[in-house]
């Protein structure tokens, strides 16, 4: 049986699916990813991606910040791809229990995604640091530069910047999903990203599939590798709850 097709088999069986992705699961609907060749990080800035989406660089330049986030992390008219579509089927078939990104896309939900546990938080969110009140994307994205509240507060997007810790709250329910899962999918991240990374040690089944389109450090640990496009490869498995 080839790679694909025993994975559509595992799929078939299972009724406890845990999907855990990251930036390549987008790249298919024009997002770039961070680490490929043509994703952000081997494109020239005056600061490296990792220095201006830190924390610290939020705080001291808040200008540059928002014209690369903008610029560069906003892709307000993307649409969900074959595997986001066919994970939010498995949920809606009782197959699938939830996914867990390190996207900031919504791209998950747009699909139809219930549960969906956003470990970086995600762009569609937006909170002034003075009064909390909420900013909807097409809000802040409307305000030229910094966007700032009516109470002049300067507002901050609900995204995890390099520096800042993850919600616990949120990274405990992974664990415990993860821990449960009969199938865990592992999908489009380099998988370098800690403590996001360390999650597939809290697996403790037999079905571990990695689908990625390059190798990861942690493929000597699955189960199965499938190697190529997350969409492409999703879009033969779509029909599998049928
Ligand atoms: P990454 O850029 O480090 O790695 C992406 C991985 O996906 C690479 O291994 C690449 O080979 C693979 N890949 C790219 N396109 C693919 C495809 N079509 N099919 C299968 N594999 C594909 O991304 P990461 O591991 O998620 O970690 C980096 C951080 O980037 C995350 O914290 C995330 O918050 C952030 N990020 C998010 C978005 C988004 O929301 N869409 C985009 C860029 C970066």
């Amino acid at each position: 049986m080839g790679e694909t097709e025993q994975f559509k088999q595992w799929v078939k069986e299972s009724g406890n699916i845990v999907f855990f992705g990251g930036a390549g699961v987008s790249t298919e609907s024009g997002i770039p990813d961070f680490r490929s060749v043509d994703g952000l990080y081997h494109q020239q800035y005056d600061y490296p991606p990792e220095t201006i989406i830190s924390h610290s660089f939020y705080k001291k330049n808040p200008e540059e910040f928002y014209r690369f986030y903008k610029e560069r992390m906003i892709f307000k008219d993307a649409k969900p791809n074959a595997a986001h579509r066919a994970l939010a089927k498995w949920e809606e078939q009782g197959k699938l229990r939830a996914v867990i990104t390190q996207n900031i896309d919504g791209l998950h939900q747009a699909a139809g995604s219930k549960e969906v546990l956003e470990l970086h938080g995600s762009v569609h969110r937006n909170y002034c640091s003075r009064c909390k009140k909420f900013y909807s994307l097409e809000e802040i994205l409307a305000m030229d530069g910094v966007p700032r509240c009516g109470c002049g507060g300067i507002i901050k997007p609900d995204v995890v910047l390099y520096e800042e810790g993850l919600d616990q709250g949120i990274l405990q329910k992974a664990i415990s999903y993860i821990r449960h899962a009969d199938l865990l999918i592992i999908g489009g991240t380099s998988l370098v990203v800690y403590p996001a990374a360390g999650l597939i040690n809290y697996y403790q089944g037999h079905k571990l599939v990695i689908v990625n389109k390059t190798v990861t450090p942690v493929d000597h640990q699955a189960d199965l590798v499938v190697s190529g496009k997350i969409g492409t490869v999703f879009s033969q498995l779509l029909d599998c709850g049928e």
